[in-house]
């Protein structure tokens, strides 16, 4: 069936997301929105994707876990996972390898953690925008070892694209699905033979895509997308 999706998606746990992209309106537009499946992508942690989950089984959205690593080459990674358990565990190592830098959040905007129908669960100290000390060679190992999948995110986008940030995308066999911006130019060899995923990267609730974009799934669950996800990756 076509699943309409979008899968790249920050919550107000990211200092650059509004801090109305709580888990349920977040959620909540993306059923507006007509989609059936999204993926919240947090920087460096995935401590709202538990929240997302619960607000998609009231609004009947599907969530595949996620996150937005970023590299100490400052290329944005997606990570996918199969569970929830595998997200959570790879999102607190992940956060672990962040420099002891704190946010300020006048600065860099909130860091809110929701729980229980969005209520508030705290924050996370440590600014989440910054680099890891993980190269992309040991983002994808970490991301493997966790069970899951990495996506390099708007390959094509400024510097923290893979293109801008190691200067050439890598080729086949490595990374077979990228996550293309659209409306803007991408070289043509960085993307032959390779799946391409269209998301959003909203960052605020008006920006969370229309049925624009989609997935031919067994059927619209978490499962079922990564199950598709991982058959490209091999
Ligand atoms: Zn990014
Ligand atoms: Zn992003």
């Amino acid at each position: 069936m076509e699943v309409f999706c979008d899968l790249h998606l920050h919550s107000c746990l990211s200092p650059c997301g509004d801090d109305e992209m709580t888990p349920w309106n977040l959620v909540g537009m993306a059923c507006v929105n007509g989609l059936s499946l999204i993926a919240l992508t947090d920087h460096n942690t995935t401590r709202n994707v538990p929240e997302a989950i619960e607000a998609g089984k009231e609004y009947g959205v599907a969530v595949l876990p996620g996150m937005e690593i970023t590299s100490k080459e400052e290329a944005h990674i997606l990570g996918y996972f199969p569970t929830l358990e595998d997200a959570l565990a790879a999102g607190d190592e992940v956060y672990d390898c962040l420099p002891a830098i704190e946010n300020d959040p006048s600065l860099f905007g909130n860091q809110l953690i929701k729980t229980t129908g969005d209520q508030d669960g705290g924050i996370l100290s440590k600014l989440l925008i910054n680099a890891t000390s993980l190269s992309v060679d040991e983002v994808e190992a970490l991301v493997k070892r966790h069970n899951g999948i990495t996506v390099p995110a708007h390959i094509n986008r400024g510097h923290n694209g893979m293109i801008g940030a190691l200067g050439l995308m890598p080729f086949l066999p490595q990374f077979p699905i990228v996550e293309v911006s659209a409306g803007l130019d991408c070289p043509a060899y960085a993307t032959k033979g390779r799946f391409q995923l269209h998301s959003s990267d909203a960052h605020r609730l008006e920006d969370v895509q229309g049925p624009v974009f989609s997935l031919q799934l067994e059927e619209a669950t978490p499962e079922a997308a990564f199950r598709f996800l991982k058959s490209i990756y091999g």
